[in-house]
């Protein structure tokens, strides 16, 4: 809970949430996560989710991918353990209940597979699951999914996203609304993606976050930044912990990565690049 002069998403409240980590720490220490994502052609959304995840501070994690994607995890993010089930989409998800979070849908393309492997991470699931993209476009077409999302969820879709999940709006301000009562209604955090991200949480509350930038607006950001609220998650802050100061690195990153190439430079993989750095401004 923080007070209501709080909920601007700035560096001030960002530092109390993320704590040093302990000098005796070993790699349990900062929890296990998963990444379930990727399709033929899309690998690179699950990659940059896994990376991100892992620059996060996540003490290990395991992707769960199709098989077309194998060799591209194992060289691209050669600290993840990866398993495979499908051939060029990811069909199902074992095991679950042995992750501390678990992030899904990046690159999943559609299929018809994914409303059953959906049910299955719901049941499955003990602590945080974060949900976005594909994942969030299969709720869309199967709503009956929603009524059953558990109750650590975040979901993190973009305005067209939140759209085809609860129906168009007239306006932003309209949006935010309907958003802060869907979060309410399912128990759940809803981060709706844009130039002033909101993080809804289920007991009402609205925060804005305050860094990020135009140059964000390229192919497998978003990717980025489930990757970062999973890894986050996964060290033990609670969700809504996890969902501002993820949204706050995310767009720290951005911002100093912009910086550095320029804003039409920026590609999501400069997002991974500038973490630590942003990570650095909070210590
Ligand atoms: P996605 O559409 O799923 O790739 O997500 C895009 C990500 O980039 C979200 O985290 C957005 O908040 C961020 N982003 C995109 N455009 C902007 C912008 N103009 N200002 C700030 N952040 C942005
Ligand atoms: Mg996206």
């Amino acid at each position: 809970e923080h007070p209501a002069a709080n909920r601007w998403i700035n560096q001030a409240l960002v530092q109390s949430i993320i704590k040093p980590r302990n000098k005796f720490a070993h790699k349990g220490t900062y929890g296990h996560a998963a990444i379930i994502a990727g399709s033929q052609g899309m690998m690179g959304a699950a990659t940059l989710s896994a990376k991100a995840c892992l620059r996060s501070g996540a003490g290990k994690l395991t992707t769960h991918i199709p098989a077309v994607g194998y060799t591209i995890m194992q060289i691209a993010v050669p600290e993840a353990m990866t398993y495979t089930a499908g051939k060029e989409y990811i069909e199902l998800a074992v095991d679950l209940g042995k992750y501390d979070a678990i992030g899904a849908g990046p690159g999943w393309a559609q299929h018809d597979t994914h409303k059953a492997l959906l049910e299955s991470i719901f049941q499955q699931t003990t602590k945080a699951l974060i949900l976005d993209a594909d994942a969030l476009n299969t709720m869309a077409q199967h709503q009956q999914l929603l009524e059953r999302l558990p109750r650590h969820t975040i979901i993190t879709p973009h305005p067209k996203e939140f759209e085809r999940l609860f129906g168009k709006s007239a306006n932003d301000f309209d949006r935010i609304q309907l958003a802060l009562k869907k979060a309410a209604h399912f128990k759940i955090i809803i981060v709706l993606k844009g130039r002033y991200t909101l993080v809804a949480t289920p007991d009402g509350l609205a925060y804005f976050n305050s860094t990020g930038n135009p140059g964000m607006a390229t192919g497998g950001s978003g990717d980025v930044l489930t990757g970062i609220i999973t890894g986050l998650a996964a060290q033990g802050y609670t969700p809504s912990e996890a969902a501002i100061a993820g949204v706050f690195l995310h767009g720290l990153a951005g911002d100093l990565a912009a910086a550095y190439t320029s804003q039409e430079s920026l590609i999501a993989s400069d997002l991974v690049e500038y973490l630590g750095d942003a990570f650095h401004q909070l210590v």
